[in-house]
């Protein structure tokens, strides 16, 4: 098994946390991470106790669901509740950062941002990151980290594949063939790690 690297592993934890986002809109999750520690975490959810926008649709106005904190937000919020200072933190999002997002980030002396992938990408944000020494680095997620909600069929496809192939040999093809057959679709489906 391959050993995953910081940046994927936080990375891959910001994934995960967006997977309990509660607004369809905006499925976002964030990490902060202080010397190789995970000190909070946030995803794109309402207040606490709050009414879900998966339950009963999404309260918009002028375009925009208003009934969410922003992952970025909720994770900042978290150090700020619990009482962890975010200063010279780092923060790893499953996307790139609003601009409101973006000044509190800034605000909240956190210096790297990691984003997986870019999304409405603010140019303006992009100059306040620069004005203030932030770095801010794309890592998106590699291929072959599987996380929940991504179903994996693999097994399923195979048992299909078996099963067509059964079928093919009952119609008169060679053990030869079919044998050929299952270790391509093997090649296809299975990873080779
Ligand atoms: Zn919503
Ligand atoms: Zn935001």
């Amino acid at each position: 098994m391959k050993r995953l690297s910081w940046d994927q592993y936080f990375m891959a934890q910001s994934h995960l946390l967006a997977t309990r986002s509660t607004c369809t809109r905006l499925v976002v999750g964030a990490t902060i991470v202080r010397d190789k520690r995970i000190i909070a975490g946030g995803y794109n959810g309402s207040i606490s106790g709050g009414t879900h926008c998966v339950d009963d649709g999404c309260y918009v106005k002028d375009g925009h669901c208003v009934r969410t904190i922003h992952a970025e937000m909720n994770a900042i919020l978290q150090c700020a509740k619990f009482g962890e200072p975010t200063d010279h933190s780092e923060i790893y999002v499953t996307h790139y950062p609003c601009l409101q997002c973006c000044k509190a980030i800034i605000q909240a002396g956190i210096q790297t941002v990691y984003y997986a992938n870019d999304y409405k990408n603010d140019a303006y944000a992009a100059e306040l990151y620069q004005m203030a020494g932030v770095q801010v680095k794309k890592v998106p997620l590699e291929k072959g980290i599987s996380l929940p909600g991504q179903v994996d069929n693999t097994s399923k496809q195979l048992d299909y594949i078996s099963e067509l192939l059964a079928k093919i040999e009952a119609n008169g093809a060679s053990g030869k063939e079919i044998c050929d057959l299952q270790q391509q679709a093997e090649r296809l489906f299975v990873p080779d790690n």
